[in-house]
């Protein structure tokens, strides 16, 4: 059976300070039921990666009948407004990303991004507010099983398509030498071992990576994502029995990023969010 998940490849660069941009890819999803439906948008000013892919697949932005989007973060709702503007779709994600898809301003003042606007766009008004175990139905038999994997961002979701038996992750698992980005530890945690007892998935495609996970490679990422975290705990701890007291949010990011081998140390609001989210809590690893 043909698969009916297609990722679409979306190169961007990302500003990570006044001067210096990195390169960085984002993946969106088209899945293909009797409706078309696109998971995540990439950055603004990139959509054309999306329509160039639809029209090698014979199909037309015109299709797309629902756009969803894994989380709130910037390289995964620029294209929103393009969508809004050139499609008839309708646009859905988790209630509490919601909040920062419909008011981008309120996700710049809370979780501010260098460079923001050039890669978020505009904000979206949604038309459906999803929650943990809905069912979106394609048609042809082609539904979408919504999973709340909160912990990366506020609203994470995960997509299951039982029919491909293919799961569609986001940035809920990332990559283990890039930069720790998650807001709150426990939710992250809780959500890798919920995506790890899941037993009917055969593939998981995430949103930085384009060949899928699949067979025992799923079970060996979940592992090495909550290891990884074990790891950054490790070094939190590490780096604040060294400094005094009373150092600043910024010094124990630079500490523990240097001890990640992250060199220059990307210190800015992001990180610094995922180091301290490990300070927040008790010791439950
Ligand atoms: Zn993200």
């Amino acid at each position: 059976m043909n698969s009916k998940i297609h990722p679409i490849r979306i190169p961007f660069q990302l500003p990570v300070n006044k001067k210096k941009k990195v390169d960085r890819v984002v993946y969106s999803y088209i899945i293909t039921g009797e409706e078309l439906c696109l998971v995540d948008t990439g950055t603004v000013g990139n959509e054309h990666f999306i329509s160039t892919a639809l029209s090698e697949m014979d199909l037309s932005v015109k299709d797309i009948k629902l756009v969803i989007n894994t989380h709130e973060h910037p390289d995964h709702v620029g294209g929103n407004t393009y969508f809004k503007e050139t499609t008839q779709a309708r646009f859905a994600c988790h209630a509490e990303a919601a909040r920062w898809i419909e008011s981008l301003e309120i996700q710049f003042n809370e979780r501010p991004v260098h460079g923001f606007y050039s890669l978020a766009g505009q904000s979206i008004q949604v038309h459906q507010k999803l929650k943990d175990g809905d069912e979106i139905d394609l048609g042809g038999g082609t539904t979408l099983r919504v999973i709340f994997t909160p912990g990366h961002s506020p609203g994470s979701i995960c997509l299951f398509c039982p029919q491909d038996g293919s799961l569609i992750a986001g940035d809920v698992i990332q990559p283990v030498d890039g930069l720790p980005l998650y807001n709150n530890l426990v939710q992250t945690r809780n959500s890798l071992k919920r995506l790890m007892d899941l037993s009917d998935v055969k593939k998981m495609y995430l949103a930085w990576v384009e060949k899928p996970f699949v067979g025992n490679e799923i079970r060996e990422a979940l592992t090495t994502s909550l290891n990884y975290l074990d790891r950054v705990d490790a070094e939190v701890k590490h780096v604040v029995g060294e400094l005094p007291q009373d150092a600043k949010p910024e010094d124990v990011t630079r500490g523990v990023l240097i001890r990640l081998g992250l060199e220059p140390p990307p210190v800015m609001p992001m990180t610094i969010e995922s180091i301290m989210t490990h300070l927040s809590i008790p010791n439950i690893s």
